[in-house]
């Protein structure tokens, strides 16, 4: 690990990344590819100590009330955030000066936050995303060997429900001849509709693999699943989009059981969703 000073509080519109490589290991990451231009290794977490001075400075000038986002990028729940609670710092500027937020993580640290998110919530808007792609819990800690499986980031999103905090699930990517199973699908859409998620994010049965990330992947491939990388290399070649060939059914699924439990399925619509501010106290009633 290692501490930077940034320049900016948002690295884009409305959202901002505190750390910058991550630790949790993920075979599939897209975060890794060479067009980010990483100095670092990847796993060297750089720390941007500096992010709450600057956001508490945009917070105190920002007259619009916005949801803002972190962990597209990096997941905000690194190891190291159990000591340095960059992250906690973040929502409880977010809840003090009383914007929105929303925190996309595979991590069930998160759990130590859930406090604020309630705070927040019962204000203006908090989300919590959270990435569910792997049902199969061996499968799981071999693809995100890093962080808590499936199953427990299950119980996050439950424990969520409870505090009536809105949850929006990321189930991607899905990895061709891996878990582009419809039971995979299935068993991550019954914890999905179980845990009462507003949306899901899947735009296919697929994944996307570029320079970097590619290499990574088929380094972990042939770790586990020999033979597996060069059906890969015949089928996709250096394709951006991997679409598993059974992309077209397994999204006719994914789309029907969504509209059948009313579960948000267009990911702009679920972008929209978790952007959307609700001034809750304006809201309340005058007497009560
Ligand atoms: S949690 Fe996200 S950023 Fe971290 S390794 Fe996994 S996919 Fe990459």
């Amino acid at each position: 690990m290692h501490f930077v000073d940034a320049k900016a509080a948002l690295s884009r519109p409305n959202g901002l990344n505190i750390y910058r490589g991550c630790a949790h290991g993920c075979v599939y990451c897209d975060s890794r590819s060479t067009c980010y231009q990483f100095t670092h290794p990847f796993e060297d977490i750089e720390v941007k100590q500096n992010t709450p001075a600057l956001l508490e400075a945009l917070l105190q000038k920002k007259r619009q009330k916005i949801v803002i986002s972190t962990g597209s990028m990096s997941d905000p729940y690194q190891p190291c955030e159990k000591e340095l609670k960059l992250t906690r710092r973040f929502l409880e500027l977010i809840d003090q000066y009383g914007f929105g937020a929303s925190v996309h993580t595979k991590s069930d640290l998160v759990l130590r936050d859930i406090d604020l998110f309630e705070s927040i919530n019962r204000k203006t808007k908090s989300v919590l995303q959270m990435t569910l792609t792997v049902a199969d819990e061996g499968l799981s800690r071999i693809l995100e060997p890093n962080v808590c499986t499936t199953a427990r980031r299950y119980e996050v999103l439950k424990a969520f429900q409870k505090r009536g905090v809105p949850t929006v699930v990321w189930m991607t990517p899905i990895l061709p001849f891996l878990t582009d199973t419809e039971e995979n699908l299935r068993a991550i859409l019954d914890c999905c509709f179980d845990a009462g998620v507003k949306g899901i994010v899947c735009w296919n049965a697929g994944m996307t693999l570029r320079s970097g990330d590619r290499e990574y992947y088929y380094r972990a491939l042939d770790r586990h699943f020999p033979g597996l990388s060069g059906r890969y290399r015949r089928q996709y070649g250096d394709a951006y989009e991997v679409n598993s060939p059974d992309n077209e059914r397994l999204m006719r699924i994914f789309h029907a059981e969504c509209e059948k439990h009313r579960v948000i399925h267009d990911p702009d619509e679920c972008f929209r969703y978790i952007a959307e501010i609700a001034d809750r106290q304006t809201q309340l009633p005058l007497f009560e």
